[in-house]
């Protein structure tokens, strides 16, 4: 049955180095396996404060366009470190209990390239409150308070699936597993839910795009009506602030805090910038910490916009309204080892995501 624990537990990540047992300096590539054969001493995991124990797997003959490369693979009688990435059944593990059992296996799909590849997903609350009228049947809307209880182990988990798949980058790993959000009953690929600091500009470009052609639609939209995000789901940012939260000229008690995101030279906006919007003693506790904490990193969700061109900003900015209903800015905890945090708090861009649809498949 599609969803059983078991799904998951067969998988095995192969693993591109290794080193051997008893020296963590010795490490070997899985380019060596052919020209070794048999002749390895003992080899382990290379993940720190892991032990596993692994072994080579020779390349397999190519009947299919799958083949399989030379690897090394975890021994059956030992196991990843609860803080190794490589565990890939254990971290969904971890997850699912972070998430309060929100986080589910939903089934798996062949990829041609890949092999089985095992779906999880987990559903955001609220995810179509912009526009509740076209939600008939939905329950009624959800309290601000109720909405922070239920928000904030799902945003925890995205972050440490974010973590995951900035490892699984890292180490130049396939985990065969994806994650998606679940947004008002529909399914949402994981990197157009998701944005790290170094893939926001693909958003703000994606939003752009909408709000061009929704003004082609409509030349006279009001400002008000510029203001109503694109987006038909809610979207999880990464961001940090270089500008601590100041009064804005428009409104008394209203502010903004800012942050600039990393561009590439050739990219068609010569500056990206986040900006927070909204009350401003709101934002002066939502950022208490900005400024004291080096690096530190936040994690914004909601309906994004982009705001109408200014001569300063001619571009617009990327923008949420932390007044808006169901909207969430909370801190990155500082549990992200240290690879993974200097990437995202770096200026460096990654490439956009292609995003493919696939159908799922429900077998078992
Ligand atoms: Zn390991």
């Amino acid at each position: 049955m599609a969803g059983e624990r078991s799904s998951t537990s067969t998988s095995t990540v192969q693993m591109t180095t290794a080193r051997y047992a008893g020296d963590r300096s010795r490490e070997v590539d899985a380019a060596m396996i052919e020209h070794h054969r048999d002749e390895w001493p003992q080899l382990a995991c290379v993940t720190e404060r892991c032990d596993c124990l692994v072994h080579a797997v020779h390349k397999a003959p190519t009947e299919t366009t799958a083949g399989r490369s030379a690897h090394f693979a975890r021994n059956a009688t030992s196991v990843h470190a609860d803080c190794c990435h490589l565990g890939t059944t254990r971290q969904v593990e971890i997850l699912e209990k972070m998430s309060g059992g929100e986080l589910k296996a939903v089934g798996k799909h062949r990829d041609p390239l890949r092999g089985d590849v095992f779906l999880h997903r987990i559903p955001v609350p609220a995810a179509f409150d912009e526009t509740p009228e076209q939600r008939p049947g939905q329950p009624p809307e959800v309290t601000p308070l109720t909405f922070a209880r239920q928000i904030v182990p799902i945003l925890n988990t995205a972050v440490k699936i974010a973590k995951l798949y900035q490892r699984y980058s890292d180490s130049d790993v396939d985990p065969h597993m994806e994650f998606q959000a679940e947004c008002s009953g529909q399914p949402v690929e994981w990197p157009n839910f998701f944005y790290t600091r170094n893939r926001a500009i693909w958003f703000a470009r994606r939003i752009r795009t909408a709000q061009k052609a929704r003004t082609k639609l409509d030349p006279n939209m009001s400002p008000a009506q510029h203001r109503v995000s694109p987006l038909t789901h809610p979207v999880a940012v990464m961001f940090h602030i270089d500008r601590a939260p100041v009064e804005s000229q428009y409104g008394k008690g209203e502010g903004w805090a800012r942050g600039r995101l990393p561009v590439p030279a050739d990219h068609d906006v010569p500056d990206e910038w986040v900006f927070i919007e909204g009350p401003l003693e709101r934002l002066k506790t939502m950022f208490a910490d900005a400024g004291t904490v080096r690096d530190s990193l936040y994690l914004g969700f909601g309906m994004w916009t982009v705001s109408k061109p200014t001569p300063r900003y001619p571009f617009g900015r990327l923008t949420l309204d932390v007044s808006a209903h169901h909207t969430s800015v909370c801190p990155i905890s500082g549990d992200i080892t240290k690879r993974v945090r200097t990437h995202w708090a770096a200026g460096r861009c990654d490439p956009e995501t292609p995003l493919i649809r696939r159908e799922l498949d429900q077998s078992p």
